[in-house]
C-alpha cells in the first residue's frame, strides 16, 4: 500500500484487520469464548502483570472486539479504543476513569437525556459533581472548574438544538488546568474529528450511526494519546498516584511501554474489569459490518437531511425547522468549522398546533418509524413532548429546546422522493 495514511472511507472498511491467520475467512469471526487458554504458567503471568497485553477473559478483551476497538482508534485518529456494552456504559466509564467521589466534571447543558440523568442524578449519588454550563459561552467552563475539577464533557452535535460545541475553544481552556475534554461524538462520525481540534477522549454510543441498523446495542470510548497525564499531575490522582487495586500501578507510569493509552488502559483493566459491561463479540461483529458502510450512509444521511429541511422551510404550518444549514452567526460559524461534509442526518422542526398537531403528525406516518433511537438506516421520527419530554414541564422542556409541536427526525438512507411524501402525507393531516 501507499505510503500516504489511508483516508477515513477506507480505513473504516480495512482498519483493524486483515485475514484470520489460521484460517483465510477475510471476514471477522465472531470469536464467541468466555477464556483464553494460557501457553504456560510464565504467560499466564505476565498477563497478569501487564507486562505483556494478551487475552485473558472476555469481560475485558476479546479477538472481535479488538478488530472494532482498533477500526475506530484508527478512524478517529486516537491511540487506542476500549469497546463496552452500550453508550451509556461509555458515557458512565469515561467520567468514572477519572472522577471519584469529592471529585467535579462540567458539562454542556446540551446533553442526550439518558447522558443527563447519569450526570445530574446517578453521578451526583456517587458523590461526583457534574457542573452544567452553557456551551454557547466556552468561558463558563473555565469558571466553573476548580482543583477537583478531573474532566470537561460535550457533545458535538447535541440534539434538539443541534448546536455544535467550541471544541478548540473549550478544549484550549482545558488543557491549561490539566482538564482534558470528552467528547461525544455520536450524532458527527466522520464528519467531524474531535481529537484534530484537541479534545482528548471520544465517546460513541455504537447503537447509532456506527452500527447504522438498529439491531445492536454498544459503547466505544476512544483515547486520543495526545494529553499529558502525567505534566497533569496531582489534577489528575487516578492515573497518576498508586491504584491499590492494581498492584499499586500508577497508569501514567505503567502504560508508557504501551504507549500513550494510561487512560484507556485504565478504563480496560479497572472501570470494565469492576463494573463490568462488556460488549459481546456478536454486538462487536455486527458494528464492524456498520462501520465498513458508515461513511457511505453518512453522506446519503447529511443529503437527506439537507433536502428535508429545504422542503420543511418552505412548508406552511411549521413555524421552526433546527438544522445547521438554517443557523446563522457564532452557531452556523461553528457548524462549519468542526462539520465537514455535511450537517448530519437529524432535522428538528416546530409544528403550528402544538401537542395536538404533533401527535397527530407522529400518528399519520406511514415509512418513518416512530422511535426513540437516531442514526438507523431507516427515517425516525419522534415527539418529545408526548414522550422523552412528557414528564417535564413547559418550562423544562424549553429549557432543552423543546417546544410542545417540536418533532425530531432521524432521516435515513431511503429515496429522498418517498421520504418527503411521507412527510407531506403526515403534514397534511396534522395540520388540515
Ligand atoms: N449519547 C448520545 C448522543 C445518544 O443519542 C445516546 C442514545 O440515544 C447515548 C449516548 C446512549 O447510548 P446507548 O443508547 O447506546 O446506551
Amino acid at each position: 500500500m501507499s505510503a500516504t495514511p489511508l483516508r477515513p472511507e477506507t480505513l473504516a472498511v480495512h482498519a483493524g484487520w486483515r485475514a484470520d491467520p489460521s484460517t483465510g475467512s477475510v471476514a471477522v469471526p465472531i470469536h464467541q469464548t468466555t477464556s483464553y487458554q494460557f501457553r504456560d504458567t510464565e504467560h499466564a503471568s505476565a498477563l497478569f502483570a501487564l507486562q505483556e497485553l494478551g487475552n485473558v477473559y472476555t469481560r475485558i478483551m476479546n479477538p472481535t472486539t479488538d478488530v472494532l476497538e482498533k477500526r475506530i482508534a484508527a478512524l478517529e485518529g486516537g491511540a487506542a479504543a476500549l469497546a463496552v456494552a452500550s453508550g451509556q456504559a461509555a458515557s458512565a466509564y469515561s467520567v468514572q476513569n477519572l472522577a471519584r467521589a469529592g471529585d467535579n466534571i462540567v458539562s454542556s447543558t446540551d446533553l442526550y437525556g439518558g447522558t443527563w440523568n447519569l450526570f445530574a442524578n446517578t453521578l451526583r449519588d456517587q458523590g461526583i459533581e457534574v457542573r452544567f454550563v452553557d456551551p454557547a459561552d466556552p468561558e463558563s467552563f473555565r469558571r466553573a472548574t476548580d482543583d477537583r475539577t478531573r474532566a470537561y464533557y460535550a457533545e458535538t452535535l447535541p440534539n434538539p438544538k443541534l448546536q455544535v460545541f467550541p471544541i478548540a475553544e473549550v478544549a484550549a481552556i482545558g488543557r491549561a488546568f490539566g482538564v482534558p475534554l470528552i467528547m461525544d461524538n455520536t450524532a458527527a462520525p466522520l464528519l467531524c474529528r474531535p481529537f484534530d481540534h484537541g479534545a482528548a477522549i471520544i465517546v460513541y454510543s455504537a447503537t447509532k450511526y456506527l452500527g447504522g441498523h438498529g439491531t445492536s446495542i454498544g459503547g466505544l470510548i476512544v483515547d486520543g494519546g495526545n494529553f499529558d497525564w502525567e505534566a497533569a499531575g496531582e489534577r489528575q490522582p487516578l492515573l497518576n498516584t498508586p491504584d491499590k487495586s492494581y498492584h499499586g500501578a500508577v497508569w501514567s507510569e505503567a502504560a508508557k511501554p504501551l504507549g500513550p493509552i494510561a487512560y484507556i488502559l485504565r478504563a480496560r483493566v479497572v472501570a470494565l474489569r469492576d463494573l463490568g459491561a462488556a460488549m459481546s463479540p456478536f454486538n462487536a461483529f455486527q458494528i464492524i459490518q456498520g462501520v465498513e458502510t458508515v461513511a457511505l450512509r453518512i453522506e446519503r444521511h447529511c443529503a437527506n437531511a439537507q433536502a428535508v429541511t429545504d422542503y420543511l422551510a418552505d412548508r406552511k404550518g411549521v413555524t421552526r425547522v433546527i438544522h445547521p444549514s438554517q443557523q446563522t452567526g457564532t452557531a452556523r460559524t461553528r457548524a462549519d468549522t468542526y462539520l465537514k461534509g455535511g450537517y448530519g442526518g437529524l432535522v428538528g422542526f416546530e409544528l403550528e398546533g402544538g401537542v395536538e398537531a404533533g401527535r397527530r403528525f407522529i400518528d399519520a406516518l406511514q415509512l418513518f418509524y416512530h422511535v426513540a433511537n437516531i442514526g438507523d438506516a431507516r427515517s425516525l421520527a419522534i415527539h418529545p413532548a408526548s414522550t422523552t419530554h412528557s414528564q417535564l414541564t413547559p418550562e423544562e422542556q424549553a429549557a432543552t429546546g423543546v417546544s410542545p409541536g417540536y418533532v425530531r427526525l432521524s432521516v435515513g438512507i431511503e429515496h429522498i422522493d418517498d421520504i418527503i411524501a411521507d412527510l407531506e402525507q403526515a403534514l397534511a393531516a396534522a395540520l388540515g
